[in-house]
């Protein structure tokens, strides 16, 4: 084309495509999924738009907010059509090729380790799963603020923008042709695309038309030569023969019925908000393909847990919360800077925006879900909507329905149970929620340590879903309350012990005789564990003690005076030589066993394990 202006792609983009073209990868049917949801997204973006200016969608057609699909056999090009916000030139550039988004190259790296393209969506860069079924893409695009414009490549490294002047106009929004690959001729089949929408796209909120095609009954003259279709619509296309024929069938009333294919929009999807239904009328199965929808989570694994609810009385919102059953590669990255919230905001069923903060504090930014309330205003920018009162009281009962979800994973867990009995009883139900809390502590764990952090109102609550091991777990994981429940009769604190691992902590001289006394303390070897204990000071009326710390008091023996007054003067002379700048003190300890002498800290100081995270993290 003379008017084509060449781009070449990001590097990393680059190789991404040049990987998914050469992928032996077998599903290729992901690229549909991620295609719609692009174009639902767009439209999502048009109608949010539209609810603060009602001229932004434009009349007639345009104003539908859908998608259409289209299939081309003849050419073997299939095309998929929205009418959402669409993109400008420069939308093109930046969000097809030049800029690479941060999921890239982890993404990159992934695949070449596993070669699993499934998750593809959730690195941001599902446009580029087309090519795994297509040599050369056409995306034309029509944004209200500049014309039409084509984006074309054959993933060559390099892509081309011109400005169209053979399409039809679009009037707004983006159509993507597919030029399908020979070996990916299935894709022409509507039967196929049916069942790829149903399966993967049933839960997109806007209607997915396909163009398809429908034999009808077609009343005909019993003598008309049926197996000639063609001849006859070409007959009766001529006025005069059709009243001739009208008249000859009332003369002679000898009708036949034949087959003719026409073609018409279908719509595939019934667009069902689940979050209205009633929680009693929705199947797991359900929940389960929503689940993937909104999480763009396509594994095989189902979700953990769900809370579907409703809040009435001041404000009123409608609720579904998913425990996802992995961790995304990204989720302690950037902590505290990024924007994080994974929560899909309504109002009054209109999509507002998922990148609302105010909903979920950041240390349950792992949960997936969405939220739907009538209590907010709709015509009102995002920033004002952000400064919304009901945001609070909302957000409030979400922590709380939250951590309620994410309680019941570990009361669910026969693993999790303390009663014996229980724990030996097999029931088939129970057996596939074993070890389920285990796995949620393995990916979420630090989630629930960063709250009891952050969230002072709610840290007894989290405190209840913490896990670690201990001196006397036996590998296993175990709670505060298992704990406290195998306490010793007169013991008042709750012992732990920080390091960098159990292997190194187990043989550590402060356990000698805590272990010798039979006193349960628990490893923390997390360095995130010792922030935490900074403030988590006490449960349930006891006191945490570091036992490597100033403090720890295992009960007096009679012993102890004599052994004072008989070590007094090499406790002096180890006092002259040694009280300064890194020394405070020196004591006689009832605290040892073998060992003759260890390094403590004082109470208020960093233990040694701080010392140790303090100074790698300054390096
Ligand atoms: P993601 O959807 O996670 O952002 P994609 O690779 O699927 O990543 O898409 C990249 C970007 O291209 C989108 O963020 C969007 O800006 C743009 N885009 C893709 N498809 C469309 C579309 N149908 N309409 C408008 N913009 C689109
Ligand atoms: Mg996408």
């Amino acid at each position: 084309r003379s008017n084509a202006e060449k781009f070449e792609f990001q590097a990393e983009v680059s190789r991404l495509m040049d990987i998914i073209i050469n992928s032996l990868y077998s599903n290729k049917d992901i690229f549909l999924r991620e295609l719609i949801s692009n174009a639902s997204d767009a439209l999502d973006k048009i109608r949010f738009l539209s609810l603060t200016d009602k001229e932004i969608l434009g009349e007639g057609d345009n104003a539908k907010l859908e998608i259409q699909i289209k299939l081309d056999k003849e050419n073997k090009v299939l095309s998929i059509r929205d009418r959402g916000i669409g993109m400008t030139k420069e939308d093109l550039i930046k969000n097809l090729g030049t800029i690479a988004k941060s999921g890239t190259s982890a993404f990159v790296e992934k695949m070449q380790k596993s070669g699993d393209l499934n998750l593809i969506g959730q690195f941001g860069v599902g446009f580029y799963s087309v090519y795994l079924v297509a040599d050369y893409v056409e995306v034309i695009s029509k944004h209200n603020d500049d014309k039409q414009y084509v984006w074309e490549s054959k993933a060559d490294g390099a892509f081309a923008i011109s400005e169209d002047t053979w399409n039809e106009p679009l009037g707004r929004g983006t159509e993507i042709k597919i030029h399908l690959r020979d070996e990916a001729g299935e894709y022409l089949e509507e039967f196929k695309l049916k069942e790829l929408v149903k399966k993967y796209s049933e839960y997109i909120n806007f209607p997915i038309n396909l163009w398809a095609s429908k034999e009808v009954d077609v009343e005909v003259p019993a003598d008309v030569d049926e197996t000639s279709e063609e001849e006859e619509s070409s007959k009766t296309s001529s006025e005069e023969e059709n009243e001739n024929e009208d008249e000859d069938a009332e003369k002679q009333p000898k009708t036949k019925t034949v087959k003719k294919t026409t073609y018409e929009w279908e719509v595939l999807n019934d667009v069902k908000a689940i979050w209205l239904r009633n929680p009693k009328d929705v199947t797991d199965e359900e929940y389960n393909k929503f689940y993937h929808t909104l999480a763009k989570d396509f594994s095989d694994e189902k979700p953990v847990a769900w809370s579907h609810f409703s809040a009435e009385g001041d404000v009123e919102f409608k609720a579904v919360l998913f425990v996802p059953p992995k961790a995304p590669h990204d989720l302690y990255e950037s902590y505290y800077n990024a924007n994080k919230s994974n929560l899909k905001l309504y109002v009054r069923r209109v999509f507002i925006s998922d990148e609302f903060d105010e909903l979920l504090p950041k240390f349950l930014s792992f949960l997936k879900g969405l939220v739907d309330s009538d209590s907010l205003p709709l015509n009102v920018s995002r920033e004002m909507l952000q400064q919304h009162s009901s945001l609070k009281t909302i957000k409030k009962k979400l922590i709380r329905k939250a951590l309620d979800m994410i309680r019941r994973i570990a009361d669910e867990d026969p693993d999790e149970s303390t009663d014996k009995d229980k724990k030996e009883e097999v029931s088939s139900d129970n057996d596939e929620k074993r070890g389920q809390y285990a796995n949620f502590w393995k990916e979420f764990g630090k989630s629930i340590k960063l709250g009891i952090i952050e969230d002072a109102t709610n840290r007894n609550r989290l405190a209840k879903l913490l896990r670690f091991e201990t001196t006397k777990s036996e590998g296993k994981l175990t709670s505060l309350d298992q704990y406290i429940s195998r306490m010793k009769s007169g013991q008042k604190d709750i012992f732990y012990i920080t390091g960098t691992n159990k292997e190194q902590l187990e043989k550590s001289p402060f356990l000698e005789q805590l272990k010798k006394k039979n006193y349960e303390v628990i490893f923390f070897t997390d360095p995130v564990d010792e922030y935490l204990m900074q403030y988590l000071m006490d449960y349930e009326d006891k006191k945490f003690q570091n036992v490597s710390k100033e403090g720890l008091k295992l009960g007096k023996s009679a012993k102890d005076k004599e052994l004072k007054e008989s070590f007094k003067d090499l406790t002096k002379w180890w006092k002259s030589s040694l009280v300064g700048e890194n020394v405070d003190d020196v004591k006689i300890s009832n605290r040892l066993d073998n060992t003759p002498c260890v390094v403590v800290t004082s109470k208020f100081g960093w233990s040694a394990n701080m010392e140790r995270i303090m100074q790698s993290q300054t390096l």
